[in-house]
């Protein structure tokens, strides 16, 4: 008998066909004789529909409030499928991210879990009930508020249950099969992953592959958590994300699997280019600038500085942040502007970001010339580049990402013979 954890996403419980589809699901594998511990997200696209609303009634809603409307969606969720899966004859209780014991810091709508204390679930398992547990919220000791850890971030509370409770596996369920080398959504002849490497699989999450949060995959590989990600719609086999020393469930013994050089390609629209034109070409200027962009709390990604024209002893500098914090960024640094010195402001928010990422990269040359040749073949603009030691990453227009990411992809080798199937979900 083995402990699962199984998490649940907006797509798996969007009515009350799926939620009676998942609780079927949780029904057999409590029936194969295990425990079974269940983190599910709000249902469909309620996340995005209740912070609509809040921005309808009050342009910057206070964070307190946000996190206590927010975390409303899982209560939603976890109380039908509790209900669901009593009128199946079988026992289950939910419990609220703080009845879970999620406890995190107090950091509203980005909150970091920093312990968790399942006593009730624990309880729970021992009377032999199967336990729901609300995602994406936990409760902050000294505030005594209720938190939530971020979009997506159900997956984080299904990782840390999974590490509190000693699981054997944590299944994160969604729309798509397992995890791809691409978005299926965007390119439809990605192909699945038997596995990943956990290193691999925060480069592809923190450049846009949403299919697993970061910070869940940061998580597992600190606490040694296996992270299966499949589908609810089918009973194939996902995908493993594992970290290093980890063993792969499906792996014979002494079997040894040529890793590709490429795992993965990902596709993100969520960041905008600030460009701070005409800047002194003399020492400083750049550490002044992100000093400014710092404290409006942005987090850059890429830079890039010009030759200076030597008539002018200027340059331009540009950096991408996220789209939401693009406002705040431009406000303080034009509050700054005659201190900088800076002559202009520019802001773009139609660029895409497309990354290629691969554990191989590190022993293989040549990896980035297959990017640059195939970007050059379809004719597309590279406006910036930036490279990790397992990824590089290019700015290019929007409009350019998904017909570069297919190229890129076919260059890489990574196309299969068939279609990738997306089973629901909006791709919200
Ligand atoms: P959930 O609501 O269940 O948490 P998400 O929408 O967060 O599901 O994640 C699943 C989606 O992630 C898929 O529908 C797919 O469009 C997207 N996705 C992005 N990159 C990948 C990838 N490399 N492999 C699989 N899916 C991906
Ligand atoms: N419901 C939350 C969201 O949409 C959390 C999650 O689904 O993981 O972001
Ligand atoms: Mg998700």
């Amino acid at each position: 008998m083995a402990l699962i954890v199984q998490k649940y996403g907006g797509s798996s419980v969007a009515d009350a066909e799926s939620i009676k589809r998942v609780a079927k699901r949780i029904v057999d594998t409590r029936r194969a004789g295990h425990d079974v511990v269940v983190a599910v997200s709000a249902m469909g696209d309620t996340t995005d529909e209740l912070l609509e609303l809040a921005h309808e009634v009050a342009p910057l809603p206070a964070p307190r409030e946000l996190d206590m409307l927010l975390s409303s969606g899982e209560r939603i969720s976890m109380a039908l499928l509790a209900m669901t899966i009593h009128s199946m004859g079988f026992e289950a209780r939910s419990f609220t991210g703080s009845q879970a014991g999620m406890i995190t810091d107090s950091h509203h709508g980005k909150a970091r879990i920093v312990d968790v204390t399942p006593i009730r679930l624990r309880e729970a398992l021992d009377e032999g009930a199967i336990v729901i547990v609300a995602g994406f919220q936990g409760f902050n000791r000294d505030t005594r508020d209720i938190t939530t850890l971020g979009r997506g971030g159900s997956d984080t509370t299904a990782v840390a249950l999974a590490a509190a409770l000693k699981a054997d596996v944590c299944e994160i369920y969604s729309d798509v099969d397992g995890i791809y080398t691409a978005d299926p959504r965007v390119i439809p002849r990605a192909q699945k992953l038997d596995h990943i490497s956990s290193e691999e699989m925060l480069e592809l999450a923190a450049n846009g592959a949403k299919v697993l949060y970061i910070r869940a995959v940061e998580y597992a590989r600190r606490h040694g958590v296996i992270i299966h990600a499949r589908s609810t719609f089918s009973s194939s086999e996902g995908t493993y994300v594992l970290g290093t020393g980890m063993k792969n469930p499906r792996e014979s013994e002494g079997a040894v699997m040529e890793e590709p050089i490429v795992a993965g390609v990902a596709t993100d629209v969520t960041q905008a280019k600030i460009t701070v034109a005409g800047v002194p070409d003399v020492p400083g200027k750049a550490a002044e600038i992100f000093k400014i962009v710092s404290k409006a709390g942005a987090n850059v990604d890429m830079i890039v500085q010009n030759v200076s024209a030597a008539t002018t002893g200027r340059t331009d500098i540009s950096f991408t942040v996220p789209k939401a914090d693009a406002s705040t960024t431009l406000k303080a640094l034009a509050a700054e502007q005659t201190e900088v010195g800076f002559e202009n402001l520019l802001h773009d928010d139609q660029i895409g970001k497309l990354s290629v990422v691969g554990a191989g990269m590190r022993t293989h040359s040549g990896v980035s010339s297959i990017l640059f040749q195939a970007l050059s073949a379809s004719g597309i603009n590279i406006e910036m580049i930036s490279t990790s030691e397992i990824r590089i990453s290019v700015v290019l227009r929007g409009t350019d990402l998904a017909d570069a990411a297919r190229s890129v992809h076919a260059a890489y080798g990574l196309d299969s013979e068939i279609e990738a199937i997306v089973h629901a979900g909006t791709g919200r």
